[in-house]
């Protein structure tokens, strides 16, 4: 029997809004989904410049997140892999540490690697053992600290944190003083543990797209901005206004939404630049990580397919606080890849100065029941920033929301 459709209205084309939208179409829901943007996918998406494939951020999938598999096709998206470890760089040596229990090719090179000493080597292993028997639950139940905390109390030294853990998360974290919550530093690393690091081939963008294309055509709206959400009045930025018997903001929804505290969220900031090098690349998908504290780049990685007439190309991304123009960075990038690494940056390709990357969190959880997305009687929240910042948690929040509106309707059919 066709379900009675009420005007289910979702805010917000990123991840999460698409997933929430994908839930409610599995259940038989109609929705459609209003995005600002002029693209879909919000924080994850790619640049097609040249016929290179740019990333607006380096940003990985970790297959081994739970929503990943319950909500991509992951074969489809033919992911490029990346090694389970990274060469480190400190102006002198180069050193390649990585995880042996994965990829045996790194037992030796880790094991004599000038970065930590023996016992810290045997603390990561000890860690990952460790996380590898806590569920995503009692990570996310566990005592909150800072990431810097959690890994001197567990024992390991300054210089293992300094010249590996500090580059390493300052990339996934996008801070540089590890203040970011302990939760999220125990499940980002059980995630590395337990799967693999990953872009799509066809970039980021792949990811998104692969959930729309899964919906309805026509069920997006794309430049639309909303103002205000008002009980079940919708006002779009250009003053139409239209009802909706459910709406999900599938983003901060303090600027739409009167009274809530995420107006003045604090965010993450992250540049990221491509070039073209003369390098031929390493011989592996691997992270290199730089850890002269004087210099910017804090990591970088070769893109992994070669493109028309053999274009190598680089992505760096900066996190620390600088004031240098766009110009000045993209020649303070070349020289130090070039002092640090030895990479010669043939051609400057683009830079994406990314403001709000990652929401800064505190009291993280896994992510959020179906009855706490509820905000009032007919509104609902979803998005990353209502638990933590990764794509498992936007979606799993999306999937969240789209089942509280479900059991909504369903309950008051039965009434
Ligand atoms: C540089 C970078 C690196 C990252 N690295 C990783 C990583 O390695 N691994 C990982 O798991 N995650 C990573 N993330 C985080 C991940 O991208 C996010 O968790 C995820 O994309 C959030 O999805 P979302 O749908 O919750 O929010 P968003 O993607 O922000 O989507 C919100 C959407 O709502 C729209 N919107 C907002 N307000 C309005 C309005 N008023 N009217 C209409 N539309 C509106 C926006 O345009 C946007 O499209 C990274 C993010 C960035 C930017």
């Amino acid at each position: 029997m066709e379900k009675s459709q009420p005007k289910i209205t979702i805010i917000g084309a990123g991840v999460s809004g698409l997933t929430a939208a994908l839930t409610l179409q599995n259940a038989g829901y109609k929705s459609t989904l209003y995005d600002a943007n002029s693209f879909i996918g919000g924080r994850v998406n790619s640049l097609i410049k040249n016929g290179l494939i740019l990333d607006q951020g380096f940003q990985v999938m970790l297959d081994a997140y739970p929503a990943v598999q319950e909500f991509l096709d992951i074969e489809a998206l033919k992911l490029r892999k990346f090694v389970p470890g990274s060469l480190i760089f400190n102006g002198r040596r180069t050193y390649r540490l990585g995880d042996p229990s994965r990829d045996y090719s790194f037992f030796w090179s880790t094991l004599f690697a000038g970065v930590g000493s023996l016992k810290d080597k045997w603390l990561v292993f000890s860690l990952s053992r460790k996380l590898k028997q806590k569920s995503l639950q009692q990570v996310f139940a566990s005592p909150e600290k800072s990431t810097l905390t959690y890994l001197q109390e567990f024992g390991f030294s300054h210089q293992m944190i300094s010249s590996f853990f500090t580059p390493f998360y300052a990339g996934i974290f996008l801070e540089t003083e590890l203040a970011t919550s302990s939760r999220m530093f125990e499940f980002v690393f059980k995630m590395f543990t337990e799967g693999s690091a990953a872009i799509p081939a066809g970039g980021m963008k792949a990811i998104p797209e692969q959930l729309a294309s899964k919906l309805t055509a026509g069920s997006i709206q794309l430049n639309q901005k909303i103002s205000a959400v008002l009980g079940n009045e919708i006002t779009l930025e250009n003053g139409e206004k239209f009802l909706s018997d459910y709406t999900i903001v599938a983003a901060p929804a303090g600027d739409i939404v009167p009274n809530l505290p995420d107006e003045m969220m604090p965010w993450h900031h992250v540049t990221v630049l491509y070039f073209e090098t003369d390098h031929t690349g390493f011989d592996e998908a691997i992270i290199g990580l730089v850890t002269n504290e004087e210099v910017v780049i804090n990591n970088f990685h070769f893109l992994q397919d070669v493109f028309e007439n053999h274009r190598i190309v680089i992505s760096v991304s900066v996190i620390k606080k600088h004031q240098f123009t766009d110009q000045q960075l993209v020649e303070r990038v070349i020289k130090e890849l070039r002092e640090e690494t030895g990479i010669k940056a043939s051609e400057f390709i683009q830079l994406f100065h990314i403001k709000k990357a990652l929401p800064q969190l505190h009291s993280l959880n896994y992510c959020m029941t179906p009855s706490e997305t509820q905000l009032t009687e007919h509104l609902f929240l979803a998005g990353d920033h209502l638990s933590n910042a990764s794509l498992n948690a936007a979606m799993l929040n999306g999937k969240a929301a789209a089942q509280a509106v479900i059991s909504k309707i369903e309950s008051s059919v039965l009434l």
